[in-house]
């Protein structure tokens, strides 16, 4: 029995690791992948606006995240399989057959980007599939690549990519971008980037690489195909909560529901970082929200 079982080793399953065990709780973190960090792997962008820290990327931010991890005393298993959780019990259920008990859990699994699900997307993973603009710039300098999105995420990488690319064809679903004005503004005077809106990206073809894509403009027309070498895919985020969703309330889009404290519907069961915050998904609310919860559970478990 632990006093706390923290899902997750991304900053706010971190934060809240380090603030338990600040306040002498007995605490396991169990992590799915081989590293803790979560998304930061992910982030390729200087990292700015965290009160006190500048970091060039996410990895580089999570060394001072986790300098102190040889000398804390909470235990973190890593590349841990979760078979199944009963959270009004608070037991865990492992893959490996171990069955885990706690007094409070803290759901920190995070968000993963979404899928388009065609043809192509995952097989050519490494092989002409665009991670990052930010990361893939040299890689696919002098080669015409295709976006798929209308948010921020794909306007800002059409811009970036315009910068190295011959030319970005940007394809969004909806009749206008969702992207912020700032962005918007920027993507007209660019004549290398084409958008194709009302438009769906339906295959991606290649034999050994990606050698282009099949776009399908409005209903009814016939899809034609265009030559790329690269393709990136930005068309937002999902939160990790399968796992919860059928004990635990959620908004319609499946991210965790919690009060001021981060108490999901579920007493001592905690939501923290960008699995319950789709308003404000910053790694400073994340880091937050971990200390947040590691009070208020000290604070119940002395009141016992
Ligand atoms: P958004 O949710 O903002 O936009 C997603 C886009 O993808 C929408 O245009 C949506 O279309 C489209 N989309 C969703 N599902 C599908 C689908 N199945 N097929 C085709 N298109 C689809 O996500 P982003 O990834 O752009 O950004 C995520 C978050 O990160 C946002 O909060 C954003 O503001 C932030 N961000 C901030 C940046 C910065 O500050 N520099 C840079 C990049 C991102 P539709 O409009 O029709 O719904």
């Amino acid at each position: 029995m632990h006093d706390v079982i923290i899902i997750g080793a991304g900053p706010a399953g971190l934060s809240t690791a380090f603030w338990c065990d600040g306040l002498s709780l007995d605490t396991l973190v169990l992590e799915q992948a081989e590293q803790v960090g979560g998304q930061l792997h992910r982030v390729y962008n200087p990292i700015e606006n965290y009160l006190g820290l500048k970091a060039r990327n996410g990895e580089e931010l999570l060394v001072h995240f986790t300098k102190d991890l040889d000398a804390a005393e909470f235990d973190l298993w890593t590349q841990v399989e979760i078979e199944s959780v009963d959270l009004k019990a608070r037991r865990i259920s492992l893959r490996s057959g171990e069955a885990l008990q706690a007094i409070a859990i803290v759901i920190a699994t995070g968000i993963r980007p979404r899928e388009l699900g065609v043809p192509g997307e995952k097989e050519f993973i490494g092989k002409g599939m665009i991670e990052s603009g930010a990361r893939d710039r040299q890689l696919f300098a002098g080669k015409d690549v295709c976006i798929v999105g209308g948010g921020d995420a794909a306007v800002e990488n059409a811009l970036l990519l315009a910068e190295v690319c011959p030319t970005v064809t940007l394809v969004h679903r909806g009749k206008k971008l969702r992207a912020r004005r700032e962005f918007a503004e920027r993507l007209q005077p660019n004549n290398r980037i084409t958008v194709f809106t009302e438009s769906v990206l339906t295959r991606i073809l290649g034999k050994e690489e990606v050698e282009g894509v099949e776009i399908q403009r409005k209903e009814g027309l016939k899809p034609f195909q265009l030559a790329v070498r690269g393709v990136l895919i930005r068309i937002g985020v999902e939160p990790n909560s399968e796992l919860f969703r059928e004990q635990i309330a959620t908004n319609e889009k499946g991210y965790i529901t919690v009060n001021s404290q981060h108490e999901t519907s579920v007493r001592m069961v905690f939501a923290v970082g960008d699995v319950s915050n789709p308003i404000a998904p910053t790694i400073s609310s994340a880091t937050g929200a971990g200390a947040t919860a590691a009070k208020v559970i000290a604070s119940r478990l002395n009141a016992r």
